[in-house]
């Protein structure tokens, strides 16, 4: 099976004459990583994900595949050990989307942290996050920090730490994850919504899936169901009436972009917030991005807002940390909103509650997996393939142990170049493409960027356009992509870092997008883009004015 989004019909069509393994609902990176691990133990496996792939939660994070310091704060030692682990996993597996970025974490009086307690924190997380030693912390006195950083305040600056991050692409990760998947014989199929179970005896067997394109109602059969829905688990769990016990708790989480030139950090910076959190500001190319905001949410779970408040908390917290920038509502080109789909505990705040991951069971066999992070998606997923493979075993199956550390996910087979920069390099001196372009197009497809360069080679007309002609026809062929939404935000990212690059494209794309799905796909794309303009960028403006600290 693939994920060519002309074949979608025929795919649905097969899964018809199939009785699973496996069914995962949810096409997050929780589910995309389910996916994967019992694709590749021999599991026949389908995944079904009602929006785009990672159009949940998946795509709105901060972006980065942590070590887990804050953990340290809460005391979840062996998550730390966990997530540094799978870090490095992760960067093996996928280096064109797993970039090394130092953080820089300043200490200010009254702060956080002081000196002696970010020292130690850092030397603890260095060794139990299992960090290599060229990658370990660095300490700096005030003069140091303000030479490695000029813009941060000045007042009540002690000094600072500078220890190991990674940055990703979420949405990207769940599409690459995905691809390898259907590599490894998985079906995927994204705009396909679960809406009943299926029971035998009293056992889940399947489910009835919507296909939102078509609007027909399908059968799915699986011996196995596994509930990956993130924010919305605990609505699978009520359709199969074990919604019992432990519940989520929604928080929403929302980042802002700004214009690099505004607010042109050297580093990514992990800063105190007036409220005792911690923010991030991480430098993306032309871009900053500014987040994270943490509080309860009970609206709508598909279309979560930036609010003015939002935009006020995160602005004084990058004001007061950067005095000199002034950074207004102006300065914003682009935000958004995602949920965490938490685990409730009584009592404590949405800062407080555990990132930790649950597994909860059914007595119809429904297994759901809730909480967790894009970091820990891996182990997430061994752990949930474990529990179906027991089950399948002591019913005489014989299915293996997990294997997914040792699988290069799709997109990062970058030969012998040690790193992305290199991979770049010899792309460019391979195709004579414009290094801004081969940067732009391996920073997304990773290795794949090739077969984009070689079908934008056989195009005519300008470099630029060839190569963006060549990437929606590779994003509808490889990844599933059918909408300009799909395109702009999902594969690209396009619609966060370079709106202003959208308009001179959105017809071109738009075509390409008829070219390969058919002339009544994309019906009006300035109505479309003005949709997921005021969805994903808007927020209300409000009359606070910036304090400058
Ligand atoms: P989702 O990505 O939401 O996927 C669930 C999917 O299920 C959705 O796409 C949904 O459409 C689909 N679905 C629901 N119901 C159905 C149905 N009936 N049929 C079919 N499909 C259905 N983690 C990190 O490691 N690093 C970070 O930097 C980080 N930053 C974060 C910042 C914010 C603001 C937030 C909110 C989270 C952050 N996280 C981070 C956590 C991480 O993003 C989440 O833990 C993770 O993305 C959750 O993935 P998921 O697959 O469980 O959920």
């Amino acid at each position: 099976m693939s994920l060519n989004s002309t074949q979608r019909t025929a795919t649905l069509a097969a899964t018809q004459a199939v009785t699973y393994d496996l069914l995962v609902i949810g096409g997050g990176i929780t589910g995309a990583g389910i996916a994967l691990d019992a694709a590749s133990r021999g599991l026949k496996t389908l995944l079904v994900e009602m929006q785009d792939f990672g159009a949940g939660t998946s795509s709105r994070s901060t972006k980065l595949i942590h070590g887990g310091l804050r953990y340290l704060k809460q005391f979840e030692f062996k998550l730390v050990r966990e997530v540094g682990r799978e870090r490095a996993i992760l960067f093996r597996n996928a280096p064109h989307i797993v970039i090394p970025e130092k953080m820089l974490l300043p200490v200010y009086r009254g702060g956080s942290f002081n000196r002696l307690s970010l020292r130690f924190g850092l030397w603890f997380y260095d060794r139990l996050a299992g960090v290599k030693r060229s990658e370990r912390r660095k300490m700096l006195n005030r003069a140091q920090t303000m030479v490695q950083e000029p813009l941060l305040s000045g007042k009540n600056l002690q000094g600072a730490g500078i220890y190991s991050e990674y940055r990703t692409d979420d949405a990207r990760l769940v599409i690459e994850v995905i691809k390898t998947a259907v590599r490894e014989g998985a079906t995927a199929l994204n705009y396909c919504r679960a809406e009943e179970l299926t029971y035998a005896d009293g056992k889940v067997t399947g489910a009835q899936v919507r296909d939102l394109v078509t609007d027909a109602s399908h059968q799915v059969r699986a011996q196995y169901v596994v509930n990956a829905a993130g924010p919305w688990v605990d609505g699978i769990r009520k359709l199969d009436g074990s919604e019992k016990g432990k519940r989520l708790h929604h928080t929403k989480g929302v980042h802002l972009v700004v214009p690099h030139k505004r607010l042109p950090l050297r580093q990514a910076t992990y800063i105190d917030a007036p409220d005792g959190r911690m923010v991030f500001i991480i430098p993306r190319q032309l871009w900053t991005y500014i987040g994270t905001t943490d509080t309860s949410f009970k609206g709508d779970l598909a279309h979560p807002r930036t609010t003015a408040a939002d935009v006020r908390y995160l602005l004084e917290a990058t004001n007061t940390a950067f005095s000199e920038a002034k950074i207004t509502q102006a300065d914003i080109s682009s935000t958004w909103a995602g949920i965490r789909p938490l685990i409730h505990e009584e009592g404590k705040s949405p800062s407080e509650l555990s990132r930790k991951d649950e597994i909860f069971y059914s007595d119809t066999g429904l297994v759901t997996i809730a909480g967790g992070k894009l970091t820990g998606f891996r182990k997430m997923a061994e752990k949930v393939v474990d529990v179906v493979a027991e089950r399948m075993n002591r019913a005489g199956g014989n299915v293996g142990r997990c294997v997914s550390d040792q699988i290069g996910l799709e997109g990062g087979s970058l030969g012998n170049r040690r790193s992305l920069a290199e991979f770049v390099e010899h792309l460019q001196r391979e195709s004579g493409v414009a290094r801004k372009e081969v940067e732009w197009l391996a920073g997304l497809f990773g290795s794949n960027a090739r077969q984009i360069l070689d079908w934008a080679a056989e195009l005519e007309g300008e470099e630029e356009l060839r190569i963006t002609r060549a990437a929606v026809r590779y994003a509808v062929e490889h990844e599933g992509a059918r909408t300009l939404g799909d395109f702009f935000i999902r594969r690209s990212a396009l619609l966060y870092f370079g709106r202003e690059w959208i308009a001179p494209v959105l017809d071109l794309v738009a075509d390409e997008l008829r070219t390969w799905l058919g002339d009544d796909h994309v019906v009006d794309p300035e109505q479309e883009f003005a949709r997921m303009y005021r969805e994903v960028v808007e927020f209300p403006k409000d009359d606070f004015a910036v304090a400058a600290v």
